[in-house]
């Protein structure tokens, strides 16, 4: 016997045309580079994606072919979210923070053939000219009359070249619609090719209660940048559901994002902890500048975020929700929210719990395999890799066989995360396994250090780092920014630390630096201290 049923491919012009259909009139929002606020509404956005679709067919774009992006958290980046799928390409949006000789080769590894830049970023196209050549380039932004670089055309143009006689090219859900390159925090950047299938399975996770939950009601703000996990996701979500959707711009300083938290009651968000902290440190700095009316739901990932930190944003009605993901799982992965069995729980152990990265999203699959290669049983103590599969996970790289050991014999990806899972199946993450500091045969988590220090008062931010030792292999030592006015001293961190840890996981030195080093997009960079204090002389 066979279903009954209609197969229909889930794709993004499905999504696209809904939104325009049922949405027109809800706003989308976005800071423009001055800082000024423009809008819009999803009606216009849904006309100018079609616009972009038609004419990028128009201009020799053919099924697969990769269009990269130079752009920030804009509405011309939604666009092409959109605009460049519906046309049967691939959407390749640029982290424009890293290193102009890893963009080069980022962009000829993607074989990217078009590209479509903001005019503020064109210094960054003439410095990788010379490595990496675009077929078309299309430039947003630039004021009329203002030079373009040889060869290149405006935007507007491209958009205005449309006449509406649009016809989708026929999609198949598994075609190819974006691809994201990791940003790198622990190797050489590696693509990885989401597919139209891929992403609205995601999307419906995503916007699911007991993950961002997002409906039509809410008003959703971009602060990830749309270059990184495409922009976890929200873009999506926010045009899926027609949700209020509001852009960052090229501004991620904390009075920028509480501005827009503000005035445009956002009720959803997401950024890693380093942002987090530094709107702590606004909102606390400044306690009556911003009152934000309605508990704001503020996911946090792409790092661990301290216990504190979640305490402290309680107070000003941001209620931080703790989700796990990377780019190869599109991200959302995990999300954090609290299971009913655990409502009855004391206030600390709900808190504790909020720390831990949470439970897999529906269809997605988790396990912790041990050294021996054998499954460990949820509540059990010891870590290990984490490992995971499901629709919105990547099964390979693109175009590097050279990586298949990341993926097991029996189709699950292994990603380099070290974790246990309790017995209600939260994930709690002990590290990366590159960065587990290996002391006298004994492992210690610098992520549980770093977010212990991060706890003190007197601390803005810490990282733990591994340092070469002659008798023990390894030892942690801490780097720490202090808060503005602060004094405390490294005897006053180690102290603190002895009531939650044994005396040979406190970190032996304590490093005070006025900033610690963040990768392209705002993570702890690990990998430069290792390197920085790798001498580093034990007395
Ligand atoms: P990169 O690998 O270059 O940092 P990703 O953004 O894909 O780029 O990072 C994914 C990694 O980030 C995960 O493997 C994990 O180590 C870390 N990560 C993501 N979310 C969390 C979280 N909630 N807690 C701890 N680590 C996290």
């Amino acid at each position: 016997m066979e279903s009954t049923m209609m197969r229909f491919p889930l794709t993004l012009s499905c999504v696209l045309e809904r939104a325009g259909a049922y949405f027109e009139r809800t706003e989308i929002v976005e800071r423009r580079p001055d800082r000024s606020i423009a809008r819009t509404t999803i009606g216009n956005f849904y006309n100018r994606s079609r616009a972009l679709a038609e004419s990028l067919m128009k201009s020799g774009l053919r099924k697969g072919d990769r269009v990269a992006t130079f752009l920030w958290n804009d509405t011309v980046h939604l666009e092409a979210y959109f605009g460049v799928p519906a046309a049967g390409g691939v959407v390749h949006p640029v982290n424009i923070r890293l290193h102009p000789d890893e963009i080069a080769y980022i962009v000829r590894h993607a074989g990217d053939r078009f590209l479509i830049i903001d005019a503020a970023l064109l210094p960054l196209l003439e410095k990788i000219k010379n490595q990496a050549a675009f077929e078309r380039v299309w430039v947003a932004g630039a004021a009329p009359g203002a030079p373009l670089p040889a060869g290149a055309d405006h935007y507007e143009s491209l958009i205005a070249g449309a006449n509406g006689n649009f016809t989708y090219p026929i999609l198949n859900e598994d075609d190819p619609a974006a691809m994201c390159y990791t940003s790198g925090t622990t190797g050489r950047s590696k693509g990885v090719v989401y597919s139209h299938r891929s992403i609205v399975l995601h999307t419906f996770a995503e916007v699911m209660p007991d993950a961002f939950g997002i409906s039509q009601h809410d008003a959703v703000l971009v602060i990830s940048p749309m270059f990184h996990v495409n922009g976890w996701g929200l873009p999506h979500s926010a045009v899926f559901t027609g949700a209020k959707l509001v852009l960052t711009g090229m501004h991620f300083d904390p009075a920028a994002i509480l501005d827009l938290i503000v005035s445009e009651n956002i009720t959803v968000t997401g950024a890693i902890p380093t942002i987090w902290i530094a709107v702590r440190d606004a909102l606390e700095a400044q306690p009556t500048r911003w009152k934000i009316k309605n508990t704001l739901r503020a996911v946090v990932g792409g790092a661990a975020p301290p216990a504190a930190l979640l305490r402290a944003l309680e107070k000003f009605n941001i209620k931080l929700m703790h989700a796990w993901g990377m780019t190869e799982t599109s991200p959302v992965a995990t999300f954090g929210s609290l299971k009913s069995n655990l409502l009855s729980l004391p206030e600390c152990q709900q808190f504790e719990t909020r720390c831990k990265q949470g439970w897999s999203v529906p269809f997605m699959e988790t396990r912790v395999v041990d050294a021996g290669g054998a499954v460990v049983a949820w509540g059990g103590r010891d870590p290990g890799e984490l490992q995971v599969r499901g629709p919105w996970v990547a099964a390979s790289y693109y175009n590097n066989p050279e990586t298949a050991d990341r993926w097991t014999a029996d189709g699950w990806f292994k990603t380099g995360d070290v974790a246990t899972i309790d017995a209600d199946g939260y994930i709690c993450i002990t590290d990366r396994a590159k960065d587990l500091i290996k002391s006298g045969g004994e492992w210690i988590s610098s992520v549980d250090l770093e977010n212990a220090i991060m706890g003190h008062p007197g601390v803005h931010e810490a990282a733990v780092v591994a340092v070469p030792h002659p008798k023990w292999q390894e030892r942690p030592l801490a780097v720490v920014a202090r808060r503005a006015h602060s004094e405390v001293t490294a005897a006053e961190l180690s102290e603190f630390l002895s009531g939650h840890f044994a005396k040979w996981q406190i970190p032996d030195a304590f490093v005070f630096v006025s900033e610690i080093p963040k990768t392209s997009i705002g993570k702890f960079k690990k990998t430069a201290l290792r390197e920085q204090y790798k001498d580093w002389k034990w007395c």
